[in-house]
Parts: C-alpha cells; structure tokens; sequence
C-alpha cells in the first residue's frame, strides 16, 4: 500500500521524542466510546464521557454502584466479562481504566491493530490519545495539556485558571453562540468582527453579566452591533481588599484587580494585596490615616469620575470591607448622581479577621449571643454611642479606630456597668506578618494601650471571649498578657509584665 507519504505506514517514521499532540476537540455525541475497567477511575472517565454525550460501553466483570445504576437507567453499556478485542468493533475511542497492567497493555495493542485511539490512564506510552485537564464556562473549553508528561502541572495551571475565569464566560460564549449568524451577517470581513469583538469585550459587557444583569447584556449588545452604543464609558469597582493577607482576599476582588486600568488605594491597603493586582495599572494612593496626610473624600470621588469618565475601569480599593467603616456607601451614592456603573466587592472586615488571627471566637455559646461593630475615633463619636446597651453584658464589642480614645471608652463602659474585669484583647496589625495580640481587663486597657505603644491599625475585642486568645491564638506571636497593677495607673513608665 502507497500512501501519500510513501510506502511506509505513518506510524513507523521515525517521530522525535518532543513531537507536540495534536489538539482536538472530539465530537462524540451519540458515539461508541469503550472503556475497559468498573472501579472508581473507570468511573469517572464513564463521567466525563457522558457529559460529552457519548454512548459509554463498559467492560469488566464488576462495577462500582454508580456504574451499575448507569447501566440499569439505560444510560451505559455493561459488557460483563474480561477484556476481548471484539469489544473494539464499532467504537470510536477506548479508555482502559482498570489496575492490571496485562489488561491495560492489551487493550492498547488491540486498539492500535484496529486504528482506535486508545487512553491508557496514566500511561503516557501506552496512549495514542491523552485527556486534558479542562476549564469549562458554558460552552466555552479551556483544556490544558503537558503531553501526558507533567500532568501536575497542567492540574495546577487548571486551578489558576478557575480562579481566574468567572462564570460571566459562559454567559459571553452563549451570547456570541447563539447571534453568531447576526453578528457574521452585519460584519462580513473578519477584521471589522474582531474589533467588534474587542469593542465588547473591553466595554461593559463582561461586568453587566457579572451583575447577572442579562437584559441589560443583551440590550448593549444589540446597540454595539447596531453602532448605537456611545462611546466607552468606565465603570467602578469597589472593592474590598481584607485586613491585609494577601489570601484573604475574594476571586472577584482578585479579578477586578486584574482588569483595573487604575486602582485608588487606601492606605490601608497591605503591599502583599497591591502586589496581585495588574502590573501596567495606575495605582494612585488616596490614604487616609489618622495622623499624616489624607485625601479628602471629595477628592477621592473626583478622581474615580475623571477616570472613569475617559473610560476606565476602575478600582477602588478599600481596607477591610468597603462597607464596614470604609464610606463606601458615600461612594455608591456619588457614583449614582453621577452616573458612573458601579459594582461592588465585600472584603473581609477587620473584626472577622482580627478575630480569627487572634484566635478569638466573636460569638460563643457561652459567652456571648451577640456582637456589635463600633467605631469611635474621637470625641464626637462618643457622645453619639449608645454607651447603655454597649456595656451590656453577654456581647462581643469590636472597635474600630479605637487607639486614640480607649480611656474614655473605658470610663464611659465602666460607668455604664460593664465589670472592670471584662477582658480585652487588641489586635495590631492583624493577619500581617508583624501582628501583635495584647491581652488583660478593661480596668486597664488603656495604660496597657499606652505602654506598649500600640499604634494603627488595631482593632478592640471588647468581652469574655477575648480571653480565649490565650489558649486558642494560633497565628504569629502569642498574646502578650498584660497585667497592670491598680497603683501604676496613669504613671509615665507603669510596671507592666510582659507573659
Ligand atoms: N473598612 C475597614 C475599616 C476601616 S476603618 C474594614 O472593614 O476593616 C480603619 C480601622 O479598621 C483601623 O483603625 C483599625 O481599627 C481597623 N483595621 C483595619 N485593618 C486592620 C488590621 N489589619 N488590623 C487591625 N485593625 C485593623
């Protein structure tokens, strides 16, 4: 026999080792595909295939009970017995799943004296065809191969991309699925599609379907293919970025980070977060902290308008949540009379994060039903606070901003009721590598406060559960447990042990 390529069959060309797979994407629906193997991976791959649509046939003397419920509703195939090479007849595929190397070995001989590909799982030489590890958004496929050869890695790189590919994806794909014809229709030359495409893609699309706003979608879609769309106009993330582990923040916020042309920062906003967002973005610090210098707010809206207004996506980029203490509602508000599309990202709070670092349970069947989130940063905010239902007893109260004012804060609670003895424990810098946990009673929280110098951020944990913190810490240094004797109070070097 002579084919094209002369007399000798293809396979027996000498291929070199590093000859790349040839990419495919099978269309097996309604196919015969047979797997040799019942157990757990024969399983599995019997999944995969039936997701594609398949007509899975499997071959083994057992099957799991997943397999055999498969077979009793009519979905698979059971072939009962020992592998036999008649089985190939009429199959398109064949995947040996089973755990006896002989069989494995025969079913690959056999598929290649007849010309179906066969998968060997996890036998790289043994396959003429390997299965990729797959990111799926609804129509749409990412599969990733390392030749059989490093499947780890390409698992990894599938977990990255996971991360990376929200499920506005699916919704993209389906959309451009499903007015394919239209689209082709109005833009015939491949080169105006692509910038059709582009146009979309960089505009509000993507978010709107974040947004799970699908008309919307739809209706800006329709108005870009018409023409009729206006020129690009930005949009805002608020975002929150967690209390400063880079780990804690959430997909989406990494997401948004990812696509921001510009990102207004807070200065509470740690290195390790900024560090993840996208490298050719603007980063503009807009830092407010108590003492140094500090954007106004107004200063703040301005800048997220002007950017957004010549088409940019925006991020604003807040410590902790955007609504907790952060004005991020103001914003939200701003944006509105403005006109400016906006989602937004909740981040961790400082609280729920302290809390956990610290190993401080907020609420506790024991000792506390309920917690209140306060801030109280000055004067002012003290006279607004309901300081009678703060003091009650059986409540967790976590304190923001708080470093500044703990002796009236002390004074107000105590003459309120709350028992002197009450624990406390302060969290500074809480999460990040240089956190640092005091402990004691609130008789004397702020000369413990004072003396070792607790600066910004720290975060007050106000109840019985704050004690839990010398057993329970976990993360960084143990609590360092303060005890202040009675007469050293208000004196310039009290006497403090450090435990
Ligand atoms: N929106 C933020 C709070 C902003 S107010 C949030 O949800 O966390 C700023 C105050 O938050 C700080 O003064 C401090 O009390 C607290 N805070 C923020 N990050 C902190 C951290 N890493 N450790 C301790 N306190 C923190």
């Amino acid at each position: 026999m002579s084919g094209r390529y002369g007399h000798q069959p293809n396979r027996h060309l000498p291929t070199p080792v590093s000859a790349p797979l040839f990419p495919l994407f099978a269309d097996l629906q309604g196919r015969r595909v047979l797997v040799v193997g019942g157990g757990p991976v024969a399983e599995r791959k019997t999944e995969a295939l039936l997701h594609a649509g398949a007509l899975p046939s499997v071959g083994a003397p057992d099957l799991t009970p997943r397999l055999l419920a498969w077979y009793e509703a009519g979905r698979i195939e059971w072939i009962d017995g020992r592998f036999d090479p008649h089985w190939l007849s009429g199959v398109w595929l064949v995947v040996a799943a089973t755990d006896d190397a002989d069989v494995n070995r025969a079913v690959a001989a056999a598929a290649d004296a007849s010309h179906v590909f066969a998968n060997v799982v996890d036998d790289r030489e043994l396959s003429t065809f390997q299965v990729p590890a797959i990111v799926e958004r609804g129509p749409l496929q990412v599969a990733i191969s390392s030749g059989g050869g490093a499947p780890m890695l390409a698992r990894h790189l599938r977990r990255q991309l996971e991360t990376l590919l929200d499920d506005s994806w699916a919704s993209l794909a389906e959309l451009f699925t499903r007015q394919r014809r239209r689209i082709r229709q109005r833009f015939p030359q491949t080169a105006e599609r692509r910038r059709f495409f582009e146009k979309l893609l960089a505009g509000p699309l993507p978010r709107l379907y974040r947004q799970r706003l699908h008309a919307q979608a739809e209706q800006h879609f329709l108005a870009v293919l018409d023409e009729h769309a206006t020129t690009a106009r930005g949009s805002v993330a608020v975002v929150g970025a967690g209390p400063g582990d880079a780990g804690l923040l959430t997909l989406n916020a990494l997401r948004a980070m990812n696509e921001a042309d510009v990102i207004l920062h807070d200065r509470l906003v740690s290195e390790d977060v900024l560090r993840l967002g996208r490298r050719d973005a603007t980063y503009i610090e807009v830092g407010k902290s108590a003492t140094g210098h500090s954007t106004r707010q107004d200063d703040i809206h301005a800048l997220m308008l002007e950017h957004a207004r010549t088409g940019k996506r925006v991020v604003r980029l807040k410590g902790g949540d955007p609504f907790v203490f952060g004005r991020g509602g103001e914003e939200l508000e701003f944006l509105r009379t403005h006109g400016i599309p906006y989602e937004v990202v909740p981040g961790i709070t400082a609280a729920v994060a302290c809390a956990a670092y610290a190993g401080i349970p907020l609420t506790h069947r024991d000792h506390a039903q309920s917690v209140k989130l306060v801030t109280a940063h000055c004067k002012d905010s003290f006279d607004t606070l309901d300081w009678q239902s703060l003091a009650q007893e059986r409540q967790t109260l976590a304190v923001y901003m708080g470093v500044a004012g703990l002796e009236g804060l002390r004074d107000r609670l105590v003459a309120h009721g709350r028992a002197p003895s009450t624990p406390f424990a302060l969290i500074e810098n809480g999460s990040r590598r240089d956190q640092r946990v005091l402990t004691g009673t609130l008789a004397d929280l702020p000369e413990t406060a004072r003396f070792h110098q607790v600066r910004s951020p720290a975060l007050l944990v106000l109840g019985e559960v704050a004690a839990l913190a010398g057993t329970l810490h976990w993360f960084g240094a143990p609590p360092v447990c303060a005890v202040a004797p009675t007469h050293s109070r208000n004196l310039p070097t009290p006497t403090l042990q450090a435990a």
